[in-house]
């Protein structure tokens, strides 16, 4: 719905996992050559176009588990005021001025054999993760009830690839019989996989619960289930420079109005996506593909209007 007068059109919590390269957790969490991009693109077009206020800003990248939740801490001290967790700060948020928030977390990834997906965090020793259904759970109505109501948006931009499944992580398309098929050598920079992390597969069922889409959700995977996401070193995941192209195309397009619906957004991008083909100096990595896909039980539309293009109307 369209933020009311006296509402803000949403809150962000921001998370990118990009690694520390030559640092002590780079081991364990390999660098993400070129996803600082898939921040700065999110950045882009919820703050600076949909007027989205990030909540998250004393953090927005390199996080621990501990930053995630101080209960990872060993000493599990309570997080003191002005230096919280994520899970501190989205139950003390106050979002009663906020009319949806959105959640963008990219890092490394991988689906469980139920189904589960695990979002890899920094580490120095072990691999370390959490479940996607821990993090779609800590923005429920239970642990927030300040948010009932409110569309919850989640971006899970990291691999889905499976232990069990692994000739399934990539994705060799279909033969291509009509219209002009895309040209890889228009992109600059090489294509990356999240890279293959997978967590104890003994404990794999009990540590990756399939997640749940509860009510007024909408869940944006990079991917489908078990095949990996692509990113470009140069340019950033696929998945945020395409969304990204579509909400800027919407944008300078005359013919459109003020309102922009998301899921028709959402709709363009995933053709946007599927219309790359990957390039590496690996032919076993070289013109694969990637398909975002979108799971959610909205019970409302969602629509934006983007900033700088109210501007371009001249209206408010
Ligand atoms: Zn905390």
């Amino acid at each position: 719905m369209m933020a009311s007068a006296r509402q803000k059109p949403g809150a962000a919590f921001f998370v990118l996992n990009c690694g520390v390269q030559d640092g002590p957790s780079s081991n364990i969490f390999r660098y993400r050559d070129g996803a600082g991009y898939d921040q700065d693109n999110m950045h882009y077009l919820f703050i600076t176009q949909f007027g989205f206020e990030l909540i998250n800003t004393q953090k927005t990248k390199d996080f621990y588990r501990s930053d995630w939740d101080h209960t990872y801490n060993p000493t599990k001290r309570e997080c003191p005021k002005g230096a919280m967790c994520m899970m501190c700060l989205i139950k003390q948020t106050d979002y009663s001025s906020y009319e949806n928030i959105v959640v963008h977390i990219s890092s490394e990834g991988c689906c469980g054999d139920s189904g589960g997906i695990a979002i890899q965090f920094l580490s120095d020793s072990v691999t370390e993760y959490i479940p996607l259904a821990k993090i779609v759970e800590a923005f429920s109505d239970t642990s927030c009830p300040g948010l009932k109501g409110k569309t919850r948006i989640l971006i899970i931009q990291a691999c889905r690839h499976s232990i069990l499944k692994p000739e399934e992580a990539n994705d060799d398309g279909v033969p291509f019989l009509y219209g002009n098929k895309y040209d890889a050598s228009e992109d600059a920079g090489n294509t990356h996989n999240n890279p293959l992390v997978i967590p104890d597969d003994e404990e794999q069922h009990e540590l990756l619960p399939p997640h749940e889409v509860p009510e007024d959700f909408l869940i944006v995977f990079s991917t489908t289930t078990n095949r990996y996401a692509k990113r470009n070193t140069k340019t950033g995941s696929w998945f945020e420079t395409e969304l990204r192209n579509a909400v800027d195309a919407f944008r300078q397009d005359p013919t459109k109005g003020p309102d922009m619906d998301f899921l028709t957004i959402l709709t363009e991008t995933s053709d946007r996506v599927a219309k790359k083909e990957s390039r590496s100096q690996n032919p076993n990595e070289d013109g694969k593909k990637n398909v975002p896909c979108f799971e959610h039980r909205l019970t409302k539309q969602i629509i934006f209007r983007c900033l700088q293009r109210m501007q371009l109307l001249n209206c408010s």
